[in-house]
């Protein structure tokens, strides 16, 4: 880590540690009577509120000790967003031990290596997963200890977990009474392991010091935009990504949360929403397919909802147009990645923007937005030479940031940075007032004769069409042009649509050579862990695929 030269007149303010126990006492003792809500696994709804979260987090943190887990020492948890889970969040990491979250959405065999790799000493895990943890915990050779996260009456009467306890009796044993310890800022808080597409998964290691100013800057104006008027729904998951920060930044914002539980559905998400008058909400654009679906097809409104941040993949336009012009909810796109805690940019107005047109205002917002203060950007080219902000010139988009990562856990991969700066491996272009526009992953970006076409555009465009429930994009070999854009469509329940009159569509949309060369109807893309569409597994299912001769 690098270190700072002292000055010889120091600041005279009291030193005090970013520690995100802070955020849980600041919240018990200045919001204490706020609630916190969850739809449980077992199927009812929770209620109690920040007070008692942070007495039973203080459990946590007992009973983490009781077991023999050291400072610095992993804690895993499988688990959905629930009350428990938040226990967790700031039990283990303000005790001092590590919180590894683990996406169950992953392959077992990665589930195994990952537990492995971050060598997790207790594994905490939500009643779902039970079949899960009975496959792996064999495997799990570090772990001394797996607990069910229910009451008595959910433990299983036969099962082969070796050592496994009961999360509400381990509470129970543990006393609320705990001081949290006190520790340099910098030491590691949590773990999150990329969802690893190409080779084995890689840790993010955040500090206390990144988790707490990423909750800072993440909850403000230009940001997400939380305040103790809200009522926060995180539909992201508190398994990946920290939930982009939630945890940690509605809880100094004073707002009530809701959490819903392993019920996604539109209909569930619907009636939650509505019940507990959620203002706020986040999530990957997959989830809101299915909420929106579900209001349209039964002329529902929403009565308190009001805003929404869509990141994880883009939003496409068409999604915005739904939720921002028929349902009055502000949709705020935002930009991020695992090795960025997550959150980078963020899409809001300026005032210059107010007086311009209701469509110039969309483009913009159709961005991935603008960077929050703590995230520097820049764009470069092949030969890591800075590029114009002209929102045309696209290159490779490099980072830097107080919360964004040095290296991966354990050294994984080397020495990341180039010159200081992570290279995200995301195409973009940024414009002269600082809006961010991916234009596609670089391994999934097609080259076409020399150009590059972005595919996030295409199926955006695509998928404004009514008759396309989903689209992905991908390069098939040509002989000539080296590779040419194949569209991949799943069609919307009930409509239809012909290649010829879907490749129409796109006519006077893109230039000429952008245009996709055929289309292929499929019945479902495939979709990774973290919601996002798996674009190598199509290049692979799709090799050799004949593109039709112009
Ligand atoms: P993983 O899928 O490995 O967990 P992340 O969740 O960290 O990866 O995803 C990061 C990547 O997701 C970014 O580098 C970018 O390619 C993509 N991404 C995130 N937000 C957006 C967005 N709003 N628009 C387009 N792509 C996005």
């Amino acid at each position: 880590m690098t270190s700072y030269p002292a000055s010889p007149v120091m600041g005279q303010m009291m030193s005090q540690p970013l520690l995100i126990s802070t955020i849980i006492d600041f919240a018990a003792r200045h919001f204490g009577e706020v609630e916190i809500v969850s739809r449980r696994v077992e199927g009812d709804l929770h209620r109690y509120t920040y007070r008692d979260c942070q007495g039973r987090a203080k459990r946590v943190a007992h009973a983490l000790q009781g077991l023999g887990v050291q400072i610095g020492e992993r804690v895993a948890t499988l688990a959905w967003n629930g009350y428990r889970h938040m226990e967790l969040y700031y039990g283990v990491s303000g005790s001092g031990a590590v919180l590894h979250t683990i996406n169950p959405r992953l392959h077992p065999e990665q589930i195994a290596y990952i537990v492995n790799h971050a060598e997790d000493q207790v594994l905490f895990f939500d009643l779902t997963f039970l079949p899960l943890i009975e496959v792996v915990a064999a495997h799990c050779s570090t772990v001394k200890a797996f607990v069910l996260m229910a009451g008595h009456e959910r433990m299983p009467e036969h099962t082969s977990i070796p050592n496994l306890l009961c999360y509400e009796e381990l509470l129970a044993s543990s006393s609320a009474e705990y001081v949290w310890p006190q520790f340099d800022e910098n030491a590691a808080a949590s773990l999150c392991y990329t969802s690893g597409t190409t080779g084995n998964p890689k840790g993010a290691l955040y500090s206390h010091r990144s988790s707490v100013l990423h909750a800072y800057a993440s909850a403000m104006p230009n940001g997400l935009n939380v305040s103790a008027r809200d009522t926060v729904l995180p539909v992201v998951p508190m398994f990946h990504v920290n939930a982009w920060g939630l945890p940690y930044s509605v809880l100094l914002s004073g707002a009530k949360m809701v959490f819903p539980g392993a019920a996604l559905d539109g209909k569930s998400l619907y009636e939650l929403f509505e019940a507990e008058g959620v203002t706020f909400s986040a999530g990957v654009p997959t989830v809101w397919l299915g909420l929106i679906n579900h209001a349209v097809q039964n002329d529902l409104t929403f009565s308190t909802f009001r805003r929404t941040v869509i990141g994880g993949s883009a939003c496409p336009p068409a999604m915005m147009d739904v939720l921002m012009d028929r349902f009055g909810i502000e949709v705020v796109h935002a930009w991020g990645m695992t090795e960025m805690s997550p959150l980078g940019t963020a899409g809001v107005l300026q005032a210059k923007h107010l007086s311009l047109s209701k469509d110039a205002q969309r483009k913009i917002l159709q961005k991935q937005g603008h960077a929050i203060f703590g995230v520097d950007m820049k764009i470069v080219d092949d030969d890591g030479v800075e590029l114009a902000w002209d929102g045309v010139t696209y290159g490779h988009l490099l980072v830097k940031g107080p919360w964004i990562i040095a290296s991966y856990f354990k050294d994984e991969g080397g020495d990341v940075l180039q010159d200081g700066w992570f290279p995200t491996g995301d195409v973009a272009t940024i414009d002269g007032d600082g809006y961010l526009q991916i234009t596609d992953r670089s391994k999934d970006v097609i080259k076409s004769g020399g150009e590059w076409i972005g595919t996030i555009d295409l199926e955006n465009i695509a998928m404004a069409h009514p008759a396309v429930l989903q689209a992905a994009c991908i390069g098939i070999a040509h002989p000539k042009w080296d590779e040419r854009p194949l569209l991949l469509v799943v069609k919307r329940p009930g409509f239809d649509v012909s290649r010829e009159d879907l490749l129409a569509f796109f006519i006077g949309k893109v230039a000429k050579f952008w245009m996709p060369d055929d289309v292929s109807f499929i019945d479902a893309l495939p979709m990774g862990a973290t919601g996002k569409i798996q674009k190598n597994k199509l290049r692979e299912q799709y090799r050799g695929y004949q593109l039709p001769t112009a």
